[in-house]
């Protein structure tokens, strides 16, 4: 019986043949797999070579015609994976887990998260997020990086952009490897810059130094530029603009103010903690003249800043008062395997259920292609009749 096709590929003879002598000696039929034990050493070898050859192979040969993308029903090409790994999380930020809900959503195998990475990969997708929960406390996430920075992207055949978006609660012992994994950029959430502040935030102590020290390993081990991202709440962190400004230029980090938005888990948001975009540029300006910077790309989410001296980078992310879901590139797989076409969906769509039906790869191609025909628009945030979503942000992973 012959190999699996993607086997067949670029086999040298010997090593089919070397296949066939071993399942004789392991005593199964050929093409069963074959307990790498059971391989003589440098069959094990070759096969290893072969396997990691393999998975670095783009899905198909590097697509030609753009219209072969993955759009959603606006036309909208997505491009951009946020892929959570865990909602476990070694924190509970107050405007969060403000449930007593915990963890709620169970953790696939690692095979199982590749496999659709790799579907998406074929379908167009360059950038893949990894987020959670906290996705450094999953076991397993190395190997998955690296298995990732493996493939390549469709359209273009070049590696694929690979970010996470972590608390840097572990960061510090877990930058170098990261890098080693293949991981490029990484964001870190910091609701803070003073210790006591952080710590009322996150409610773990000496949190804020753990995170300082991360974001200077994670500089060190070059996954930067390292972005900030900090969740603004009227009355609780919004004293703290201008120090997180000064932390920019002191430290050479982006930090990105994001506009709080209805995604906690027990919905206790109201538009009066928003801290609204036009507001942010008022206080900074007051601080000293921004500038305003050009956006990396169509869908970037945040409106880049600097100031009149070139030190510091400022990034404004206003889902609230400046949505920007027209140029939304964005499809996300929670941790639990379902898929999610925006942020404020209704629906998890079961894709992990259909994979674990047996559904070939195209059968699950062409199921994604269908479910995001129906991709919301856009969110309807402070509209009569909004709905929150389906799953606070935790459980959905940003
Ligand atoms: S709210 Fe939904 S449509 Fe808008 S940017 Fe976010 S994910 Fe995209």
């Amino acid at each position: 019986m012959a190999l699996p096709p993607i086997f067949q590929r670029d086999i040298p003879e010997e090593a089919s043949e070397a296949l066939s002598a071993d399942h004789a000696a392991a005593r199964l039929p050929v093409g069963a797999p074959l307990p790498e034990a059971a391989l003589p050493s440098d069959a094990a070898g070759r096969l290893r070579g072969i396997l990691s050859e393999a998975a670095s192979m783009p899905a198909d040969p590097v697509r030609s015609s753009d219209s072969l993308r993955l759009r959603d029903g606006h036309q909208r090409a997505l491009t951009d994976l946020r892929l959570s790994v865990t909602d476990r999380c070694n924190y509970r930020c107050v405007y969060c887990r403000t449930g007593n809900g915990g963890e709620q959503f169970t953790e696939l195998p690692i095979a199982h998260y590749l496999r659709m990475v790799r579907i998406f990969v074929s379908l167009g997708v360059e950038k893949v997020r990894l987020t959670g929960g906290e996705p450094l406390l999953r076991h397993g996430l190395l190997d998955l990086i690296s298995e990732i920075s493996r493939m390549r992207t469709a359209f273009s055949g070049t590696p694929l952009d690979i970010a996470m978006t972590s608390n840097g609660h572990l960061l510090a012992t877990m930058a170098e490897d990261l890098k080693r994994a293949g991981l490029a950029r990484i964001t870190v959430s910091m609701d803070a810059v003073d210790p006591e502040t952080f710590a009322r935030i996150t409610r773990v102590p000496n949190s804020f130094e753990r995170v300082r020290d991360g974001i200077r390993a994670a500089q060190r081990a070059g996954l930067g530029p390292v972005k900030i991202n900090c969740v603004l709440l009227r009355g609780f962190n919004d004293s703290q603009i201008e120090a997180f400004a000064e932390f920019s230029r002191r430290e050479q980090v982006i930090v990105r103010f994001i506009e709080f938005m209805p995604l906690e888990e027990d919905r206790s948001w109201s538009p009066d903690t928003v801290v609204p975009m036009r507001e942010i540029v008022e206080r900074l300006n007051a601080m000293r003249p921004l500038v305003a910077l050009p956006a990396h790309h169509a869908s970037e989410t945040a409106r880049r800043f600097t100031f009149d001296d070139g030190l510091g980078e400022i990034g404004i992310i206003a889902p609230v008062s400046e949505p920007f879901c027209g140029q939304c590139s964005r499809v996300r797989i929670t941790s639990d395997g379902k898929l999610r076409t925006c942020l404020f969906s209704q629906l998890d769509h079961d894709l992990i259920g259909l994979m674990l039906k047996g559904a070939t790869d195209d059968e699950v191609i062409s199921w994604i292609q269908k479910v995001v025909l129906h991709k919301e628009a856009r969110h309807h945030i402070g509209e009569p009749g909004f709905l929150k979503p389906s799953r606070g942000m935790v459980h959905i992973g940003g």
